[in-house]
């Protein structure tokens, strides 16, 4: 683990990334890192903060009691669901005391979409919890990639935003992508974030692909900044 840090700063250093968001895996033992993992890798780095996972499959109550506990002591910015990793639909009743403890605290709930297993975390079901808990922020990780355009179908809930996790990462379908993403971004600006999903992706080649959009310098100084600042109240 402790290597593993050390090369998650230095792809920083090389990048030029002043601060970024580790997300830990929602199991317990995790070659990722578990939310107690990232919270003591990261506890002595200013510039490294958390989001923890959960699973309904596995140690629910005490992961939930735990991220109660995190999340109060500001060791913990907010909840990332795997949906689709794991055979879960947002709407599932067994997960509202996720939606519950991130309200209390005030902090985003992220979910995983796109690629494989996407009902579970469909547009459709990612409407119908944000309609349901409006006063919750919710990011779509990933942006339902490749099919970037779904966002488009959500933009009008004030309480979701999308990062650009992993979206970079196929060249082939780069221009597509692109296309989809500036016009998500110039739509939304205050509501597209920068990510890259370090160590599956490049730092590097993620950065290249927001700056090459060509988005007005305002609007991009929000995607790879200020709206990550401001949605996990870095
Ligand atoms: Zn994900």
């Amino acid at each position: 683990m402790k290597s593993k840090k050390e090369r998650l700063l230095l792809e920083m250093e090389r990048a030029g990334v002043d601060k970024c968001i580790a997300i830990a895996d929602s199991w317990p033992e995790s070659g990722i890192g578990s939310n107690s993992d990232l919270v003591d890798l990261f506890e002595d780095c200013g510039n490294v903060y958390v989001i923890g996972g959960i699973s309904p499959f596995k140690c629910f109550s005490e992961t939930l009691e735990n991220l109660d506990r995190y999340i109060s002591d500001k060791k913990i910015k907010g909840i990332k669901l795997f949906t689709g990793h794991e055979e879960f639909y947002l709407t599932d009743e067994c997960i509202k005391p996720v939606y519950e403890l991130a309200m209390k605290h005030n902090v985003p709930v992220l979910f995983h979409s796109g690629w494989d297993n996407v009902k579970y975390g469909d547009v459709n079901v990612a409407e119908e919890v944000i309609k349901e808990y409006p006063h919750l922020q919710f990011v779509c990780c990933h942006c339902w990639y490749p099919e970037i355009s779904k966002c488009m179908g959500l933009i009008k809930y004030p309480n979701i935003a999308f990062d650009l996790s992993s979206v970079a990462d196929n060249e082939d379908i780069l221009d597509k992508i692109s296309a989809e993403v500036k016009a998500l971004t110039e739509k939304i600006p205050d509501r597209v974030m920068f990510g890259s999903d370090s160590f599956g992706c490049s730092m590097e080649g993620h950065i290249k692909f927001v700056t090459d959009l060509g988005l007005v310098p305002d609007i991009e100084q929000k995607v790879l900044a200020d709206n990550a600042i401001r949605i996990y109240g870095l």
